[in-house]
């Protein structure tokens, strides 16, 4: 069983997929944070913004692979267009697997994941954006998407730039200084075109 925080069907609000419609399923659980505010303190992860804790969101409790898809399915608008799922988190890697991923292509499901990169990910996904945390170590060094939160103090864009991925991305961390760091994450976009702007387009037009 695998379980879930909520699923829900929107725009993904950031990186290479920004404005593309989107089922969001939102996997428990994190190995950087256990998402309770009293461990924050404490985290390898300390400025996260999602609560991925717990069973108890828009449709979120524990389901087969057969019952996942058929949520998602149930939620896509169109099924002349390809259903397009995005597994989040918490991070999804500590759950999602190849016989879920089978699953989901067996209905024509697409299949991105975003994931802090520091747990082995299935082979069979079809979108990997690799988000990295703190001084974690990454698992995962290729992949389509890199989306680096700026700035981060243990974590800097040149440490990265090696890495095998197709897109590159800085996205400017939300904090109560976030103009400054939109605005330094502009100028080393630009100073450093090997990275691209991503915003969190969600937060701005205010959706999930
Ligand atoms: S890795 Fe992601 S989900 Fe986990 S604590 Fe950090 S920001 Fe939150």
């Amino acid at each position: 069983m695998y379980k879930i925080k909520e699923i829900y069907y929107t725009l993904q609000g950031e990186g290479f997929h920004t404005g593309r419609p989107a089922v969001f399923c939102r996997f428990a659980g994190c190995n950087l944070w256990t998402g309770r505010e009293e461990d924050r303190a404490t985290a390898v992860c300390k400025f996260c913004d999602t609560d991925f804790w717990g069973m108890d969101g828009v449709n979120g409790g524990k389901y087969t692979a057969q019952a996942l898809t058929d949520k998602i399915i149930s939620l896509w608008p169109d099924h002349n267009i390809p259903v397009f799922v995005v597994c989040t988190g918490g991070e999804p890697g500590l759950q999602v697997d190849e016989a879920l991923i089978d699953v989901f292509h067996s209905a024509a499901i697409e299949v991105a994941i975003e994931s802090n990169g520091t747990v082995p990910l299935p082979s069979n996904l079809d979108w990997i954006c690799i988000s990295p945390k703190a001084d974690a170590t990454l698992a995962i060094t290729k992949g389509n998407e890199l989306k680096l939160v700026y700035p981060q103090v243990e974590n800097t864009p040149s440490q990265f730039e090696h890495l095998d991925f197709d897109h590159f991305y800085l996205q400017p961390l939300d904090d109560v200084h976030q103009t400054d760091h939109i605005k330094a994450t502009v100028d080393y976009c630009l100073y450093h075109p090997k990275w691209k702007l991503s915003l969190q387009t969600h937060k701005v037009i205010g959706i999930d």
